[in-house]
């Protein structure tokens, strides 16, 4: 650069010399043979050597007496490329005279003086830049409040693993419960505190196999395992439960953390990313359907289980609506004559695509979505009705109907059987109503008085599948049954299980003392039949005698 002024050469000279030491950026000159002719007060600074030190010194190697055979061959590739090209650029670490390691980036240009060549270099340090960079990708990968990983790099780790390994890789997600609440009631500030507290105790737990611990945000976190056998995570995963037994202390209140974990694992559960944090997700979303603070491995059931719950629901509440649901009837017999005593009606619905459906597949659902009652209003109506129409026939019979004691506090119950029985003139005695030990447990005060009152109305009242619950003996004091029935699964091995048959023997002995009827369940072969004959046992139902039958068909029995 020429700089047409009118200052003398001396002046000029001056000016730029001055510049030359004032420039941020560290320059130097070398000689043709790529030794220091000068360098300026940046480039003493940035190297650590002063211009005294190094003028007549090859370049960049300062104080070496000999060069290395990379150093040799560095400079080789510099003097060919400027010969070639006239200019070299390049960027390298190396370490300063203060053992600082820098990141230069060099550019030196050739330049021809009065036919004398001369090279000048300027040398800028990039550290700062590439920390910079560094905080940029730290913000882009890690989570700000917890410093862990976050999602992106979870999902890039986890694929490496499945990638290229030959064990199995375990995908877990993890919420905190409750997030929203805790955040309602301690402020945000507060709940940060604590999840960094929950991310230092889940560190210190130093968990084996773990690869990645990833915070997603918020409530939400990773794990990524790899293990000879999924199974063996499974302690792993017990601790981190464990860990969350103990308080966490905030505000000095003491405040107890449940986790929600979901998990998925290769090769079982799948091969892909994807699939496997969708199926650990699909495990979280369950355990947190269930109330969370647990742990939840994905299997296929899972997904129909959820599938179905959803569907469930809505259709269930379209069944009670489309009268879906009907009686099947299955005959008690007189083990002696083989005559039928009575029927029991069991619930089956007419699915519009699924066919018959036993009640196995529905019944938790019914009292779950509270449509006990309306299921029990449209059995009662239809077995009074087949009552009403046996007795037109000729054939005085009974009917038990089962009830869930949820139906008991219905504050109609009461006055719709008893329209029941007033429109169909039925006798109350036809009607016998099955309740379950397990079903009286769960809602012990309020069922007393509508049993009672139901005792009253003249209903026949029997205990199903007793011996299955418990406090057997202290509901038989306290409620008015008449009836006991004995559950299959007392009389699955009754010949050959003499502590079976002790039982068994036990509980008829009792209610003959206790003037109960006594009628067994499940009787599934001739030698059961005759051994509770001889046992003194005078009713039973079963697969033997008949399994639950239309209405048409039970009809035609009678017939
Ligand atoms: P439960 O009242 O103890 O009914 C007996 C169950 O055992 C019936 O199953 C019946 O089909 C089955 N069973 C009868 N004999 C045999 C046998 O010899 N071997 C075997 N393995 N099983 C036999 P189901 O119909 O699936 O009913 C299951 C349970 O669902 C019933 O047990 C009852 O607790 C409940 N349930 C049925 N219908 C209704 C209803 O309308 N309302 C309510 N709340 N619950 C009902
Ligand atoms: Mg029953
Ligand atoms: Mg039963």
């Amino acid at each position: 650069m020429t700089i047409f002024s009118p200052l003398s050469d001396c002046i000029q000279h001056q000016l730029f010399i001055e510049l030359y030491e004032q420039l941020e950026e560290a320059v130097f000159i070398l000689d043709a043979q790529l030794k220091y002719i000068a360098v300026n007060p940046a480039y003493e600074k940035m190297v650590g050597y002063e211009n005294d030190f190094l003028v007549g010194r090859p370049l960049s190697v300062y104080a070496a007496e000999f060069l290395s055979e990379h150093e040799r061959m560095l400079l080789e590739d510099v003097s060919n490329n400027l010969n070639d090209k006239g200019i070299y650029k390049n960027s390298f670490t190396m370490t300063n005279h203060f053992s600082n390691t820098l990141n230069c980036q060099v550019t030196l240009k050739k330049t021809n003086i009065e036919n004398n060549i001369f090279y000048i270099g300027t040398m800028r340090d990039i550290s700062s830049a590439a920390k910079d960079k560094q905080q940029v990708l730290h913000l882009l990968n890690y989570n700000q409040l917890t410093g862990l990983p976050n999602r992106k790099v979870f999902l890039s780790q986890s694929n490496d693993v499945l990638l290229d390994s030959y064990q199995e890789v375990i995908i877990i997600r993890l919420n905190i419960d409750r997030y929203r609440t805790l955040i309602n009631n301690f402020g945000q500030d507060k709940v940060d505190i604590l999840i960094t507290k929950f991310v230092n105790r889940l560190d210190s737990l130093e968990l084996e196999n773990l690869l990645c611990f990833s915070h997603f945000g918020g409530d939400d976190f990773g794990l990524l395992f790899e293990s000879k056998d999924a199974n063996l995570v499974r302690h792993q995963l017990d601790s981190l439960m464990q860990m969350c037994e103990r308080p966490f202390i905030i505000d000095s209140n003491s405040v107890f953390l449940h986790i929600s974990v979901g998990v998925s694992y290769y090769p079982k559960n799948g091969t892909q990313l994807n699939s496997l944090l969708n199926k650990a997700e699909k495990a979280l979303h369950y355990v947190k359907q269930q109330g969370g603070d647990d742990i939840c491995w994905y299997s296929d059931e899972l997904n129909n289980i959820t599938l179905d719950n959803i569907q469930l629901e809505s259709e269930l509440r379209q069944a009670i609506a489309a009268n879906q649901f009907e009686p099947y009837y299955q005959p008690k017999f007189s083990l002696e004559s083989g005559k039928i005593v009575g029927f029991e009606a069991l619930v089956r619905w007419r699915h519009p695509t699924r066919g018959l459906l036993t009640s196995k597949s529905f019944i938790d659902a019914i009292v779950k979505y509270k449509l006990s009652f309306e299921l029990f209003c449209q059995m009662a109506t239809e077995v009074t009705q087949q009552l009403s129409h046996w007795r037109a026939r000729g054939f005085d019979q009974s009917i038990s109907i089962n009830i869930d004691a949820a139906e008991f506090s219905h504050p109609d119950f009461l006055g719709f059987v008893t329209r029941l029985f007033e429109r169909y003139h039925i006798a109350p005695d036809r009607l016998h109503i099955e309740v379950t030990e397990t079903s009286l447990m769960l809602r012990h005060d309020s069922v007393q008085q509508q049993l009672i009152a139901l005792k009253q109305l003249g209903a026949t009242l029997a205990l199903d599948d007793f011996g299955t619950g418990y406090a057997s003996l202290s509901y038989l004091q306290e409620f008015p049954f008449d009836c006991l029935k004995i559950d299959k699964s007392f009389i699955t091995d009754i010949t050959s299980n003499p502590t079976q048959q002790t039982i068994v023997k036990a509980i008829i002995d009792m209610a003959a003392a206790l003037n109960m009827t006594i009628i067994v369940e499940g009787i599934e072969t001739e030698s059961q039949r005759d051994l509770l004959l001889k046992m003194g046992c005078k009713y039973g139902q079963g697969y033997w005698f008949s399994r639950p039958v239309a209405a048409d068909v039970a009809t035609a029995m009678l017939a």
